[in-house]
């Protein structure tokens, strides 16, 4: 895959050479299949403190594609103003880089306008973020005369996801979205599959059991329109537009969330038009799944630690990034386990502040370190958090014990 330039700050010595090492190890295994590949974490031993870090983690190809972009495009427009339609990316270190080397946000995360389209110029350059961005924003930028394409990071596996929406679009099924109906990359999934097809989004398994009620009739057409407020196409009909569907997703979504759902409205076409194995086409788009290959990578990875008898898992990454909060709820399901967006989040070895997102909230728990020898901990990181904030969170916790092997040990093993 593709290399990057990002900023060195984001790197991590420790993390590039034991990424690097897995990489040699992997390609010599040369697994038979996918599911053979080695999902097992990496152990860090410090002596009574353990460290296992998840196979795969932190910055993923669209993230990287995007932060080299963005600093090349300060780099090579001194004078000019930049601005970027959101936040690039879920990392509040790095849009804090961004913002430092002047570029401006012309949105918060939630479509709501900072600064106004009527201040743009045609000389002013405006990024499209890696989430991609709506077909009338677009439409806004251009009648501005303001170029896009050079200055455009969006992901390719978020365009992979429209084109298998177009796809499904031409054969005239109505395209479900598994997606947070907020968030930047479904608006945009949605703005491009809306061209094309009618359209719906359900942000998990409670509003698409929903969905199967209008779907079967169970529900009257009428209470769609108030239910899936902001979630339909313009003209949804509820009586045409569920007889044919498909399901693709927003590309960060829990796998196992998204394979529930689609095998969910299956089994609903199957029942409602009594189909037989070979017609099933008929009703619904075979899409598979359109998660990107660093989100399914990452949840396998978490999957793989968890194998692991560990005491506590700690995951980094911003607070509102989607990928990283599924591998928060892989990881709750088994241990306790924190949220964190830096090390400075781990205030004494007693004391950490994590993040609940199902509540929203910051908490401070005491005493998260168990008293025992070693202590195990899992560490992963979202696909926007960069190696530096991992490095920085193993270095923190290493100082709260007497370390048999210093840093630079660890990091020998795997030059
Ligand atoms: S998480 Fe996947 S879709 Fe999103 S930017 Fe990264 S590679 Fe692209």
């Amino acid at each position: 895959m593709k290399s990057f330039d990002v900023p060195i700050i984001y790197r991590s010595p420790l993390i590039t050479a034991i990424k690097k090492k897995r990489k040699e190890q992997d390609k010599m295994k040369k697994p038979a299949s996918p599911a053979d590949r080695d999902f097992t974490p990496t152990l860090l031993g410090f002596g009574p403190l353990q460290i296992y870090l998840a196979r795969h983690f932190g910055f993923c190809y669209g993230v990287e594609n995007a932060i080299e972009i963005a600093f090349r495009t300060v780099e090579e427009n001194p004078g000019k103003r930049i601005f970027l339609l959101s936040e690039m990316i879920h990392n509040p270190q790095v849009n804090a880089d961004l913002q430092a080397h002047g570029i401006q946000f012309m949105q918060d995360n939630y479509g709501k306008q900072l600064i106004s389209f009527d201040e743009l110029t045609a000389d002013d350059i405006v990024l499209i973020p890696a989430f991609g961005t709506t077909l009338e924003l677009e439409k806004k930028l251009d009648d501005l005369g303001i170029q896009t394409e050079k200055y455009n990071t969006t992901c390719p596996f978020v365009e992979k996801v429209w084109n298998r929406s177009d796809q499904i679009a031409k054969k005239n099924y109505t395209i479900v979205i598994h997606g947070k109906p907020k968030h930047e990359e479904t608006r945009a999934t949605f703005s491009h599959a809306a061209a094309n097809a009618p359209s719906v989004i359900v942000k998990d398994m409670q509003q698409t059991t929903e969905l199967a009620k209008y779907i079967t009739g169970q529900k009257p057409p009428a209470g769609f329109y108030q239910e899936f407020k902001g979630q339909y196409s313009e003209d949804f009909s509820v009586t045409k537009d569920l007889e044919r569907i498909g399901v693709v997703n927003q590309t960060t979504m829990l796998a196992s969330d998204t394979q529930a759902i689609a095998d969910y409205l299956k089994q609903v076409m199957i029942e409602k038009y009594d189909l037989a194995a070979g017609d099933i086409g008929e009703r619904f788009a075979d899409t598979r799944d359109t998660l990107c290959y660093a989100t399914l990578e990452n949840q396998q990875a978490v999957s793989g630690m968890l194998q692991t008898n560990a005491d506590l898992a700690i995951v980094i990454g911003g607070y509102n990034s989607s990928n990283t909060s599924h591998l928060v709820e892989l990881c709750e399901e088994k241990l306790p386990t924190y949220f964190i967006n830096n090390e400075e989040k781990i205030l004494s070895g007693k004391e950490i502040l994590h993040y609940n997102f199902h509540t929203k909230e910051e908490l401070l728990t005491k005493d998260f370190l168990p008293k025992k020898d070693p202590v195990k901990i899992l560490i992963t990181s979202g696909a926007s958090c960069p190696d530096a904030l991992v490095e920085g969170v193993i270095e923190k916790l290493a100082s709260y014990f007497h370390q048999e092997k210093k840093m630079q040990d660890i990091i020998n093993e795997f030059l």
